[in-house]
């Protein structure tokens, strides 16, 4: 047989009944504006106008016979009988989407969404019978048994939902799992934009297991599992969770600043991620309202909005400038004047820094080029042993080492342009600025 459509039709039609979608199925990559089932049902009808104008031409029945089961009207008359339900490739799962769309929309019930994504896990048998079939009719202008499960589904509970269906960022995933009957939603997380402002010392950015228990609780930790009693990450979390039905959040913070600095002025951009989420249409004014009641006062947030999974990296990477306050103290008393013109090295070359001893153990031991753009001394003891200063940078600085020095490690530094020891003693970030989303 030449490799025509309806002769590969009647050899796919010889292994046993098949429904219009598994036969149009094969051949989806052909036509447009027709679905499987339609495409199948054209296909077989040819198949029976051709074996009726063969049996009017040919005396063959040898002939006759090879081409009688690829005819549903051939089988009928030859009294060959087609249980319409057993498709043998797809078990007649196709005569059942009705069933399939009733248990999706079960299963999406009490789930808030806007978009969705179809999934199907075919059972095993359907994936032999699928490759069975590839075998006898090549698969250069099928499509997968998934692919059209999956549209057609799509399709029936977009119009009953009114949903849309969504490849890229859908808010839930929906897997049929065909074998089981049964469905797994994979909801996708809610992002939420905005900054905060840390105005007490002392707590971390995120949550930070125990050293010593690694989090299961021990003498160590007072029996909390944790570093610190509380976060910013912590602070934000329970109302977060509790507007959105999530089972957890995730913080991502646009860098971060030390433990015992303070996040003033505008604050720092970060995105709560709320993981599986029900839902999703929530006031984000009266979110940031409530968050800021339970922080009573340590932190603050502002200017929430709904962001995307992708907007995480953005944030993460953008590269921003930094404005800190800082007090700084002297190992021996010095002038204004001396310490304005050590100011003045510092914005006047690039700083060069290997990463600081004290983060040493957790970071990569990289040398970075960073540039201060300004330093403004604003105040300066009447002793002479401390100053507050002001200064404007490029992410990634290291502001302490930028003061002290660190044996060496960053160059120029405070302490060596004025010959003299000095550390910072309170550290405060007052702006991030930056394009983040
Ligand atoms: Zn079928
Ligand atoms: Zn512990």
């Amino acid at each position: 047989m030449t490799d025509n459509i309806l002769t590969t039709a009647s050899r796919i039609l010889t292994e046993g009944p098949i429904c219009d979608h598994c036969m149009g199925r094969m051949f989806a990559k052909l036509s447009t504006g027709l679905s499987n089932d339609q495409r199948g049902a054209a296909i077989k009808l040819a198949l029976a106008l051709e074996y009726d104008k063969m049996r009017s031409e040919t005396s063959d029945d040898a002939q006759l016979k090879l081409l009688a089961p690829s005819s549903i009207y051939a089988r009928k008359t030859l009294g060959i009988k087609d249980d319409d339900n057993k498709c043998w490739v797809c078990n007649g799962l196709f005569r059942h989407l009705d069933t399939w769309v009733k248990r999706v929309i079960a299963a999406l019930e009490g789930c808030e969404f806007d978009t969705f994504l179809m999934g199907t896990r075919p059972s095993g048998l359907l994936i032999e019978n699928e490759e069975i079939l590839w075998a006898i009719s090549g698969t250069r202008w099928a499509e997968p048994l998934k692919t059209e499960m999956n549209r057609e589904i799509g399709k029936r509970v977009e119009a009953k939902l009114k949903k849309k269906a969504d490849l890229k960022h859908p808010h839930v995933v929906v897997l049929m799992d065909i074998a089981q009957e049964i469905i797994e939603l994979d909801v996708r997380s809610l992002y939420i934009f905005g900054h905060y402002k840390k105005m007490i010392r002392g707590i971390p950015q995120t949550r930070w297991p125990c050293r010593e228990c690694k989090g299961s609780g021990c003498e160590h930790c007072n029996h909390t599992g944790s570093m610190y009693p509380e976060s910013v990450d912590e602070l934000i979390r329970p109302e977060v969770m509790r507007f959105t039905g999530a089972k957890d959040t995730v913080f991502h913070g646009a860098g971060r600043e030390d433990i015992d600095a303070l996040m003033l002025g505008t604050g720092r951009p970060f995105i709560v991620e709320a993981v599986k989420p029900n839902k999703r249409h929530i006031d984000l004014t009266r979110l940031a309202h409530k968050i800021n009641r339970y922080a009573n006062g340590k932190i603050a947030v502002s200017g929430l909005i709904f962001a995307k999974h992708s907007d995480v990296e953005l944030i993460k990477q953008a590269k921003a400038d930094k404005v800190y306050s800082l007090r700084v103290s002297f190992k021996e008393q010095i002038s204004e004047e001396k310490l304005k013109s050590a100011i003045d090295i510092l914005t006047q070359t690039s700083i060069n820094q290997q990463t600081p001893t004290r983060v040493a153990h957790r970071r990569a031991d990289l040398k970075r080029v960073r540039n201060v753009h300004y330093i403004k001394l604003e105040q300066l003891s009447t002793d002479g042993v401390s100053a507050v200063i002001e200064l404007r940078c490029e992410g990634g600085l290291y502001v302490k080492e930028l003061v002290s020095g660190d044996d060496g490690r960053t160059t120029p530094s405070l302490g060596a342009s004025l010959g003299v020891e000095a550390k910072v003693t309170e550290l405060d970030v007052i702006k991030i600025d930056g394009i983040f989303i």
